[in-house]
């Protein structure tokens, strides 16, 4: 690979680490390996020695880039201001541009070209419920939700229903945001694709069940469209924020803050709030908020190093049997996989979306 050109873009971001360290102890991954060239501090000394031209940026790196969940734990604690995923996500962007992009991701990329969802199923569950329809509200599910999460759908589609809420789904695509975090390029094609469904039903409120999709379609210029057209986005938690549910319970209830929706979007407390309606002995576990520890599935991390990314949930999990609660709630698909997947026989909590939860409650399917 010919010698890399250190973009200027992010210089100066990269040059304000001190290696003061502090972000060692926020960092999941570095909690789970004890690496220190796999947190914030490594990461950014070794991409330090790339911009010095002493370490070409290859394929020997990809451990180092893609070992990053972008939760943004450390940029949030960092004393000297330092965007730390922002400058992980533009350096695989700049790996991808020179051709060597992880190949997991490469994978991905081509999946995206080919179909309209990051699993490459053909066939998505209907839910048993009509598409496409005129409606004031678009119920937009996402990829983990549609093809591999469905009871949570399912259930939040229920509550929706039992709520009165006048909503459609339409025939959505992947957003395919999540291919900015691997340093590709979101596919334009699938973006006016679901422009010209949402805005086909006339709706002018967007809810997604992913904390990831909103972002997309709130952030990126792709789906600026909607918001040209009024189309107001918000999560599902923000949108059931201001709804009455009629039941409460007096199961010990815990919350997990996604880090798409907790520190990439500072939205904190309107989960809290929904809860508590329901829940009112709503319990925290002990880092919570801003300093919530990941999950371990973001940024790529459960695609290329699927072990790490389960043991990182699995640490988490241990926070939740210490907080003594019996559920275990939170606001994304992806977080309910992957901490369900990691969960073990002997704790004895269970996890739920809120909505998913809250749709038992009103069934009476827990007391
Ligand atoms: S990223 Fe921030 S907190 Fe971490 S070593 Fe650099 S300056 Fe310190
Ligand atoms: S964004 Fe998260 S995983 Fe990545 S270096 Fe920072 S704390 Fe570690």
């Amino acid at each position: 690979m010919s010698e890399y050109q250190f973009s200027e873009k992010y210089r100066d971001q990269l040059l304000r680490c001190s290696s003061c360290g502090f972000c060692r102890a926020s960092c999941p991954v570095f909690n789970l390996t004890q690496r220190p060239a796999l947190n914030a501090r490594g990461k950014m000394l070794v991409l330090q020695e790339v911009f010095e031209g002493n370490l070409p940026l290859d394929e020997e790196l990809h451990e180092t880039l893609f070992q990053c969940t972008t939760c943004a734990n450390c940029s949030t604690h960092c004393p000297s201001g330092v965007e730390v995923p922002t400058i992980i996500k533009e350096a695989r962007r700049d790996l991808a541009q020179a051709g060597a992009c992880h190949p997991t991701f490469i994978g991905m990329d081509q999946v995206l070209d080919k179909y309209s969802n990051i699993y490459g199923e053909d066939e998505p569950e209907d839910f048993e419920r009509e598409r496409n329809q005129e409606a004031e509200n678009v119920f937009f599910i996402g990829c983990v939700g549609q093809y591999r999460d469905e009871e949570p759908t399912e259930a939040t589609l229920d509550l929706l229903d039992h709520l009165e809420v006048d909503f459609t789904l339409i025939d959505e695509v992947c957003c395919s945001g999540v291919l900015e975090d691997v340093g590709l390029s979101l596919k334009e094609p699938l973006a006016q694709t679901n422009i010209e469904r949402i805005l086909a039903t006339g709706a002018k409120r967007l809810i997604t069940a992913c904390p990831y999709c909103m972002r997309t379609f709130q952030n990126h210029p792709a789906y600026a469209p909607l918001k040209e057209a009024g189309v107001e986005v918000v999560h599902i938690s923000q949108f059931l924020k201001d709804q009455d549910f009629g039941v409460t319970t007096d199961l010990k209830v815990t919350y997990h803050d996604p880090c798409d929706l907790g520190r990439h979007c500072g939205i904190y407390e309107e989960p809290r709030e929904t809860i508590k309606k329901v829940a009112p002995n709503l319990l925290e576990l002990a880092a919570n908020r801003e300093a919530a520890n990941c999950c371990g599935a973001g940024g790529g991390v459960r695609g290329a190093f699927a072990a790490n990314s389960i043991a990182m949930a699995r640490r988490r999990l241990e926070e939740v049997e210490a907080s003594g609660a019996d559920i275990l709630l939170t606001e994304c698909n992806s977080c309910v996989h992957n901490l369900g997947n990691a969960k073990l026989r002997s704790q004895k909590f269970q996890i739920f979306t809120t909505p998913q939860f809250i749709h038992a409650l009103v069934e009476g399917d827990l007391d």
